[in-house]
């Protein structure tokens, strides 16, 4: 009876071991199969996180903006690809302060600004310097999901160019205002003192009436010149294109200023291979004749004026030479600014509006071509441009 008990017992015994056993194997199986579950969900919310990081950062690298992302201390933790180019800056920003990164004291303020009431803000601040930059900053505070201030992102536009043209344009309607004011002050004080008697004196009033006529022709030329630009300017300006002979434009130019030359005792001479160029012959007579006048004007009385040409890279390049005072090395460049002239008197004495030049270099760059010139002070100043041959 005992024997039997314990080989029930010890049966029993078996048994339930071999049911724990399996009971724990299966537990093992499930808890491994969730572990891995875990694994599995830890490795795709990283991947995740990982590729929204990689979105976030494209997005951020393929604004036209500048972009800064601040931490709580104001200081660099991100900044995309047009902040750096703008700035000439690298990755060696990353933890500076915005002052150090910027030195504008305008912006520590403007974040300063932001709070609990004020989320946005937008400044037009200057970055002083060599290369003085002007940029319109929106800032904004960024909030974590407690609605606390996490940090802050700037974003910067660049107005810079935008200034310059502004500056541009005002320096312009300042020079042109000058230009005009300088022969109407002049025709109206010879106006009025013709009126308060001089009129009178037959050989008095015909000197001052000159002196009108003068001015006044000196007001039309300007007129035109500036019509001239601003038609050159505003874009819409359709060349005439067709394909003919330099040296018939060439020719003609030299025909219309044989008086002058004579009168100043220059001789001209042309000399050049036949070059067929592809270009609108109105135009190019306006810069020869632009070039040829200043040759005139500016060159020795009894001088000698050469005008040129080669073909180079499939283009013609034509000079006009003149063995005048010439040009100092600082002006060869500026002389095709609007209103520069080396010598502002003489300049105007000449009739000379200040715009000549500046005219053939629009149209010259209209054609496709280049301008310059060269100058040795003292023996001349040669100018040059480039025209598309016919092809
Ligand atoms: P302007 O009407 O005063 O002649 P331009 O634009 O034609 O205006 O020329 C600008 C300035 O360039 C002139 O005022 C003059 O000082 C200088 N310049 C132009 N051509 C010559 C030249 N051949 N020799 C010397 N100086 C020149």
């Amino acid at each position: 009876m005992v024997w039997l008990a314990c080989i029930i017992a010890l049966v029993a015994l078996v048994t339930l071991h071999f049911w724990w056993r399996g009971r724990f194997l299966r537990e093992q199986e499930r808890t491994v199969r969730e572990i891995d579950n875990l694994k599995r969900i830890r490795q795709l919310q990283e991947q995740s996180a990982i590729q929204s990081q990689a979105r976030q950062k494209t997005v951020f690298n393929s604004m036209v903006e500048g972009l800064l992302l601040l931490d709580e201390n104001s200081r660099v933790q991100l900044a995309n690809r047009a902040f750096k180019k703008l700035f000439g800056m690298g990755n060696e920003i990353v933890g500076k302060t915005v002052l150090e990164v910027l030195r504008s004291n305008e912006l520590p303020k403007m974040i300063d600004g932001l709070g609990a009431h004020q989320r946005w803000l937008e400044r037009e601040i200057k970055i002083p310097g060599a290369s003085e930059r002007w940029l319109q900053v929106s800032a904004a505070t960024v909030l974590n999901a407690e609605d606390k201030r996490e940090g802050t992102i700037l974003v910067f536009h660049d107005l810079t160019r935008l200034k310059q043209l502004e500056r541009t344009r005002e320096e312009f309607v300042a020079n042109v205002s000058h230009e005009l004011r300088t022969p109407l002050s002049h025709i109206k004080g010879y106006v009025e003192t013709l009126l308060s008697g001089a009129k009178d004196d037959p050989q008095v009033s015909v000197r001052f009436l000159q002196t009108i006529e003068r001015n006044a022709e000196r007001l039309k030329l300007l007129i035109e010149d500036l019509l001239t630009i601003s038609e050159l300017e505003s874009g819409r300006v359709q060349l005439n294109l067709q394909i003919f002979p330099l040296r018939s434009v060439v020719d003609k130019v030299v025909e219309d200023f044989k008086a002058r030359a004579t009168a100043k005792s220059v001789s001209m001479t042309v000399d050049m291979p036949e070059l067929r160029v592809n270009a609108d012959a109105g135009r190019l007579d306006q810069v020869l004749a632009n070039l040829v006048d200043n040759a005139i004007k500016y060159g020795k009385a009894g001088g000698q004026m050469r005008i040129g040409a080669r073909e180079t890279n499939k283009q013609a390049e034509i000079f006009v030479q003149d063995d005048g005072p010439g040009l100092p090395v600082e002006a060869l460049e500026r002389v095709f600014e609007r209103f520069y002239r080396v010598d502002k008197a003489r300049s105007r004495e000449q009739g000379g509006t200040g715009l000549g030049l500046s005219i053939v270099k629009h149209i010259v760059q209209t054609h496709g071509g280049k301008v310059w010139a060269t100058s040795e002070p003292g023996r001349g100043a040669t100018f040059f441009f480039t025209l598309p041959m016919a092809p």
